[in-house]
C-alpha cells in the first residue's frame, strides 16, 4: 500500500491508518472468530459519536450485530439488516437503544429541507435556530427523504420497537428491547412501553 498525497494532507487519514497498524500489530487469536455473532443478538443505536456499543454494551468483537444511523431509527435500511442479522447469521434477540441529547431532536424534515435548498454546506445552529453560513447553492432533493426526527424520545423507541415486531419479515419469537443511553451517567434506562410492544410471542 502506499501513500497517497491526501494520506499526507489530512491528519485524520494519518491518524486513522497509524492506530489500524498498531491494532493490527496485536489482532491475536481474532482471525479466528466466525461470521454469525458468537452471543447471537443484535443492537439498532445511534450513530452519535459519544456512543460506544461495544463499551456501554460489553461487546467483543465477534460478539454481536450493532447497526447505526442518526437517531438509530428503524428505517427500512436498519430492518433490512435486522432481517439478514436473524435469517442468515442467527441473532435471537434485539435492542433498540436511542439516547438523551439526540441530534435527531433538534431539526425537522422542513427545516432540513429548507437549509439544504440553499446550501450542502455545514450550517450552524443559534439561539434562533438553524442557519445556513454561506447560500453557495443547494438541492431540493431532500424532499424526497424522510429524516425520521423526533421530539419524544420514549416514544420513538417505541414507535421503532413497533415497527420493527410489526414488519411481516420479522418472526414473532425475537424479542426487542427498548432503551435509553444517558450521555450524562452512561446507563441504559428502560422504556418499559417499548419493551412490552418488543415481547417475543
Ligand atoms: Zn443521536
Amino acid at each position: 500500500m502506499s501513500n497517497t498525497s491526501s494520506a499526507e494532507n489530512s491528519p485524520v487519514l494519518t491518524e486513522v491508518l497509524e492506530a489500524n497498524k498498531q491494532y493490527a500489530d496485536s489482532f491475536g487469536d481474532k482471525a479466528n472468530l466466525a461470521l454469525p455473532p458468537a452471543r447471537a443478538f443484535a443492537i439498532l443505536t445511534c450513530m452519535d459519536a459519544r456512543l460506544d456499543p461495544a463499551k456501554y454494551a460489553g461487546l467483543a468483537e465477534g460478539d454481536a450485530h450493532v447497526i447505526r444511523n442518526a437517531g438509530g431509527r428503524a428505517s427500512d435500511d436498519a430492518i433490512r439488516s435486522l432481517i439478514i442479522s436473524h435469517k442468515l447469521l442467527g441473532t435471537k434477540e434485539w435492542f433498540v437503544i436511542h439516547h438523551t441529547d439526540c441530534g435527531m431532536q433538534l431539526f425537522t424534515d422542513e427545516i432540513m429541507r429548507n437549509l439544504l435548498s440553499t446550501s450542502l454546506l455545514t450550517a450552524s445552529i443559534t439561539d434562533a435556530g438553524w442557519k445556513n453560513n454561506d447560500e453557495s447553492g443547494g438541492s431540493d432533493e431532500a424532499k424526497f427523504i424522510s429524516f425520521l426526527t423526533f421530539t419524544d424520545l420514549a416514544k420513538s423507541v417505541t414507535e421503532d420497537v413497533k415497527r420493527i415486531k410489526g414488519h411481516p419479515l420479522v418472526p414473532k419469537s425475537i424479542p426487542v428491547y427498548g432503551y435509553i443511553y444517558d450521555v450524562k451517567s452512561g446507563k441504559l434506562i428502560e422504556v418499559p412501553d417499548a419493551t412490552k410492544a418488543g415481547v417475543a410471542g
